[in-house]
């Protein structure tokens, strides 16, 4: 059985807010929120981080970007803009080792990044 937090909250072993989920992905709300609406989007199979993605997966990760910006419509953050976030390794930020897309909005962010 998997030891990792985003495959378990994935096969409902721990409790998760879930907003959206399909064959590919699931989509739940971030435990920390940094921002009003701040979602994660969740490829289900257990890739480690961005730089375990091979082109195998060029459709899911394509199709993570297509569910988050419909989330960003649903959550109401997409006229005024929003921010997604992969951070990859220890100096990207990388805390939880499943590859996953930080769909943030409902407020303005700075740049350059932190
Ligand atoms: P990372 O730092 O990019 O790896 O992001 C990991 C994110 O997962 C952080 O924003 C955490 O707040 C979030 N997180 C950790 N555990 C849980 C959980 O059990 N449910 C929802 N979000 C979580």
């Amino acid at each position: 059985m998997s030891e990792c937090i985003f495959c378990k909250i994935l096969n409902k072993e721990i409790h998760s807010e879930i907003v959206y989920e399909d064959e590919l992905v699931c989509a739940f709300k971030d435990i920390n929120p940094t921002a009003p609406v701040h979602i994660l989007v969740v490829p289900k199979p257990h890739i480690e981080n961005l730089n375990a993605v091979q082109q195998q997966h060029e459709e899911l990760i394509g199709h993570v970007f297509v569910v988050a910006k419909e989330l960003a419509k649903k959550f109401g953050i997409d006229e005024k803009g929003y921010r997604i976030v992969v951070n990859c390794g220890a100096d990207g930020g990388q805390t939880i080792d499943h590859l996953h897309f930080h769909l943030l909005g409902g407020r303005k962010f700075s740049w350059p990044a932190g």
